[in-house]
């Protein structure tokens, strides 16, 4: 199996023991478009089982524990509930667009220097299905990215007065995907780039998915990106864009 299939079924382990193996099976098969029988996965569950610390083993080196070791930390353990949340949920997009919504990425940013690959353009992801924690780690960079580059300010030049972070000394400010990463199959490259991350205001953010008259912001937001989405070999007029928000 590979790393992503091991990791999920740590995750089943991790954080629902044997429960619902049947149904954890299924969306299994489903996503890896395998044909995994409950015994196959239980079989991986009972090795992981076996270098659960918790169980008092003799610390073994393979595979099992090694993930183990790489995962089941601190500071990794919320991303793979987050994970398997959105697995569970029903898809692979989904850890990338709840970080886009909501989560402040804050272990991401309070990196010091954040590196940027500049605007050129990217090899659209084939499947995030396939590759998992990999695609929401390199989310989380180009998000991180984006809000450096805006210096934790909202782009839309609003007055909303901007709060700090608990748990930085940054103002909080949100990731936003101009062209939204659900319309990535239209696009010959990839849209998960730092030239279509905005960073915005939690209210100007919110005005932008929920508001009623959104033209004036995103008519600003389009004149600032597009010349680097160019850049990034991503084209679209303005008309079509505003179509996308409809
Ligand atoms: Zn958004
Ligand atoms: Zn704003």
């Amino acid at each position: 199996m590979r790393e992503i299939e091991l990791i999920l079924i740590l995750c089943q382990y991790y954080f629902d023991g044997e429960k619902s193996i049947e149904k954890f099976t299924d969306k299994f098969n489903q996503y890896f478009k395998k044909d995994a029988s409950a015994q196959t996965i239980l079989f991986s569950i009972s090795k992981f089982k076996s270098v659960d610390p918790a169980n008092n083993v003799a610390v073994k080196d393979d595979e099992y524990s090694r993930l183990w070791r790489e995962y089941i930390t601190n500071e990794k353990v919320g991303e793979l509930k987050e994970l398997y949340r959105c697995f569970k949920k029903g898809t692979y997009v989904a850890p990338v667009k709840a970080l886009e919504e909501t989560s402040p990425a804050q272990k991401v940013l309070k990196r010091t220097k954040v590196v940027s690959v500049g605007d050129v353009p990217q090899a659209r992801p084939k499947d995030y299905a396939t590759k998992g924690i990999e695609a929401y780690r390199r989310n989380r960079d180009v998000v991180a990215g984006a809000l450096a580059a805006a210096e934790y300010k909202c782009e839309l030049d609003c007055t909303t007065e901007l709060f700090v972070r608990k748990s930085s000394d940054i103002t909080y400010t949100e990731a936003h995907h101009l062209i939204p990463l659900c319309f990535q199959d239209e696009f010959v490259h990839s849209l998960d780039v730092e030239a279509n991350v905005v960073s915005l205001c939690p209210n100007c953010h919110c005005k932008l998915h929920y508001g009623a008259d959104i033209e004036p912001l995103l008519r600003t937001l389009y004149s600032l990106r597009r010349e680097r989405l160019k850049k990034c070999g991503i084209e679209i007029s303005y008309e079509k864009l505003l179509l996308l928000y409809r």
